[in-house]
């Protein structure tokens, strides 16, 4: 089942990108393991799944440690993040697809060992119940992050409205990427900002046409037939 899911949706990225005239190189797959366990995980490992996501810090680490013998896979925290967290795991992943506040991104920076690639979240709809920050916020709170050396800005994240029509989906996905196109374009060292992190397992193939170089896709690939 897992690997004819993960067929199908490989398929719909390429027809996506086909529609978008982009090139299915450019989108990276991330696969959200937090509904599954450590053995769903590991088969995942095994069909050749080489980026995975949990929004959880234990569930991450646990996953990770149970799958060490896979060592190219690159881990995505793509969940909130408490500050007493960060020491636990800012170590032991490669991309972080939250961050949305000063203080955050101040104890990331006093823990983290090595640049760590992040994703400014950013609420497109201002919708109450999100984390993230204001789109008007996005381009004062990245320049201040500027004096923050270990976090590199590599792009911006979203979460669609879950009651959203296809129009209004367009729409969210295509505001983040003008916004991610307006704050590449000041060419700031610390934020090269080219990459779009959205698009989940019933919109992904939208926010592809719209531009995203990440998906984060859980429930389509565990759904049985
Ligand atoms: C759970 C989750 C996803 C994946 O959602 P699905 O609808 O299961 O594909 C993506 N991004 C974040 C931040 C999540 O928490």
């Amino acid at each position: 089942m897992l690997a004819e899911n993960l067929i199908h949706i490989q398929d719909e990225m390429k027809q996506a990108c086909q529609i978008a005239h982009r090139s299915v190189d450019d989108v990276t797959l991330v696969c959200v393991t937090k509904s599954v366990g450590i053995d769903i995980a590991t088969e995942l490992a095994e069909l050749g799944i080489k980026n995975m996501a949990e929004n959880r810090v234990d569930k991450l680490l646990e996953k990770k440690d149970a799958l060490k013998d896979f060592s190219s896979i690159k881990w995505h925290l793509i969940g909130n993040l408490q500050r007493r967290k960060v020491k636990l795991i800012i170590n032991e992943i490669d991309y972080f697809h939250a961050l949305d506040s000063y203080k955050l991104a101040e104890e990331i920076q006093k823990r983290v060992n090595k640049k760590l690639s992040c994703f400014v979240e950013v609420n497109v709809t201002g919708e109450d119940s999100k984390h993230g920050i204001g789109p008007e916020e996005a381009v004062a709170f990245i320049r201040q992050l500027e004096k923050l050396d270990k976090l590199e800005i590599v792009g911006l994240m979203t979460m669609a409205p879950i009651a959203a029509t296809k129009t209004e989906l367009h729409e969210v996905f295509f505001s983040l990427k003008k916004l991610q196109i307006e704050i590449s374009n000041l060419q700031l060292d610390h934020a090269p900002c080219q990459q779009l992190s959205m698009g989940m397992s019933n919109d992904y193939s939208i926010a592809i046409e719209e531009g995203a170089t990440f998906v984060r896709i859980g429930s389509a690939i565990f759904r049985s037939a």
